[in-house]
This record gives C-alpha cells, sequence and structure tokens, in this order.
C-alpha cells in the first residue's frame, strides 16, 4: 500500500506552512512587523527556518503561533491530513490513512478547519453562566452521636 505522507517532502510541508499563515511576507507573531531576518534552522527540523524579529528582537520560527507548534504529530501528518479533507473523506477514513487513532484525527480536523494560525481567543465569560449546583447531604455514618434516639436504652427497663 502506498503512504502519501512518505511521498512529502518536509522542504515543501513547511513552505505550505510558510503560505499558508503569511501569505502577505513573514511577519513577526509578536508584534506583527515585517522586518524579520533569518536566524538559522531548528536542530532536530532541518527544513523548520527560524527568524529574528528586528523591531522586538524576539525569535520565532515557521510554527510558531500556528496550530501545529506543540503537538507530537510530524508536520507531514499535518499537511497530508489537510490534503485529505480537501478530498472529503471522512474522519475514520483521514485516520486510516494516517494511521492514527480516529479521536487525534478528529481533533486535527477540527483545529484545520478553523485555520492555521492559531486564533484561539482569551478566554472570557460572556452572558449568562450557568453551574449546575450539587447538594451534599451528609448521612450520618461514623457521626452515631448525630442520630437522635428513638424510644428508651435498654439500660432504662431495669
Ligand atoms: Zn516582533
Amino acid at each position: 500500500m502506498v503512504n502519501i505522507q512518505d511521498l512529502l517532502d518536509d522542504a515543501k510541508c513547511y513552505e505550505t506552512v510558510r503560505s499558508l499563515r503569511w501569505p502577505e511576507g513573514i511577519a513577526c507573531p509578536h508584534c506583527a512587523s515585517d522586518s524579520v531576518i533569518k536566524n538559522g534552522r531548528d536542530d532536530t527540523q532541518p527544513e523548520r527556518q527560524r527568524y529574528e524579529c528586528r523591531g522586538c528582537g524576539k525569535r520565532f520560527d515557521d510554527l510558531t503561533g500556528t496550530i501545529f507548534a506543540g503537538h507530537h504529530q510530524p508536520l507531514k501528518t499535518w499537511v497530508t491530513c489537510l490534503y485529505l479533507m480537501g478530498l472529503n473523506l471522512s474522519g475514520l477514513q483521514i485516520a486510516k490513512e494516517l494511521d492514527i487513532n480516529k479521536d487525534d484525527a478528529r481533533a486535527m480536523i477540527q483545529q484545520l478547519r478553523q485555520g492555521v494560525v492559531d486564533r484561539r481567543p482569551p478566554v472570557t465569560l460572556s452572558g449568562e453562566v450557568e453551574c449546575d449546583e450539587v447538594y451534599v447531604v451528609a448521612g450520618h455514618k461514623g457521626h452515631p452521636e448525630a442520630v437522635q434516639k428513638k424510644g428508651g436504652s435498654a439500660e432504662d427497663d431495669a
């Protein structure tokens, strides 16, 4: 069986990510400055370009601020997932093609649908927030003194 992931090369995958996240050229994910210089490559992923921003001085790389950062799946798997989504395959089929479990596939698909740039909104609660109330009713177990005596005790009969 042909595994499509084996046909992809990393350089193309990183190129794809760059064109997806920076369609108008590289910009700093911290301050949005486009005054950015290249700053070597990742130690373990040689195709992953590192940059330094001349605006804020911060460093970042191709995956900083994307949904791909901090995930254990290799970029190839993400790009293949994106490709398979374009073919309208089901989550289950995608999981099979990628050889990962269906929950992982589902989570990846969900994130890819929202775009590759991580736009997680800051956590704010708005509108009405409902909480389930839980009433804890303490029993008498372990607290015999709390149990009211009913009727007389054996000693009173003497
Ligand atoms: Zn910057």
